[in-house]
């Protein structure tokens, strides 16, 4: 019996934003491994096993993935968005790394899926429409020191950028931290973007100046996004902005 390992993103919501090799990975698995909010997406298969575990152990989760699909299991791990960005599929080639050496033979699959990213850009213009970055501000893995570097060296190199994870219970002072590193480096009128819930029932968009972003309007599940000094809204009459960033490089290179 040889098993096989899906590495799936489910999109950021949505079922008709999901792909349909993702819906196909879904129905043909024994076993879903992942979050449960996640998991509770997956449509009901008779029979299939679900392995629901912490947002936190994604270690854990992985190595167990691997333990089921060595063992012949058809195993599906799930990923909110892109599994591979900020996602399960670095977790499982990691452990893939430093695991049993078995684990190399094994079938992988990793599934794309449109991140939030995507999703949000596509909503409100072309947020991302020259060069950008995706940053999480999540120091579990990393320092702070470290996001710090990075947001500077990315507003003062001219890239718009996509902040996942932009606060939690245990660190709600760090999406403040960052704007206020951005206001040094970037002009007032920077369009921010708070993208909540994209393509769920209770989608929330809001676009700011950076000057007024206020970090008490993200949540768990908001993407911020930054805007670059060439990033340009286009008025509508009672109508929402259009916000892009032109194709040209903007002034913003330092
Ligand atoms: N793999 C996912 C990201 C997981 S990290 C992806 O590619 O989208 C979790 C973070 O993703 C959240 O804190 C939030 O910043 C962002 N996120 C995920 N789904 C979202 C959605 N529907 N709307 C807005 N942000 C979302």
């Amino acid at each position: 019996m040889s098993g096989k390992l899906f590495i799936i993103g489910l999109g950021p919501g949505d079922d008709a934003m999901q792909t349909p090799r993702a819906a196909q990975a879904l129905a043909s698995a024994t076993d879903l491994v992942g979050y449960g909010p996640y998991v509770d997406r997956a449509p009901h298969v008779a029979g299939q096993v679900r392995h629901v575990s912490d947002n936190r152990e994604e270690l854990d989760r992985a190595r167990h993935a691997l333990t089921l699909a060595a063992q012949g299991r058809i195993v599906a791990v799930l990923s909110a968005g892109d599994a591979g960005v900020f996602g399960m599929a670095s977790a499982i080639f990691e452990a893939i790394d430093q695991g049993e050496p078995a684990w190399r033979a094994l079938e992988v699959e990793v599934v794309a899926g449109v991140s939030a990213m995507f999703a949000a850009a596509a909503r409100i213009g072309a947020f991302l429409g020259h060069d950008f970055c995706a940053i999480s501000l999540s120091d579990n893995l990393k320092p702070w020191e470290l996001v710090l570097r990075r947001l500077r060296a990315a507003a003062e190199t001219g890239f718009v950028i996509a902040l996942y994870n932009p606060l939690s219970r245990a660190r709600p002072w760090q999406l403040n931290a960052a704007f206020e590193l951005l206001r040094g480096v970037l002009p007032p009128q920077t369009p921010v973007v708070f993208a909540t819930a994209v393509s769920r029932a209770d989608e929330r968009i809001d676009i700011v100046d950076l000057a007024e972003a206020d970090p008490n309007r993200a949540d768990m599940r908001t993407l911020v996004m930054i805007g670059t000094a060439a990033t340009r809204r286009i008025a509508r009459e009672g109508r929402a902005p259009w916000v892009y960033t032109p194709r040209f490089a903007g002034d913003s290179g330092g």
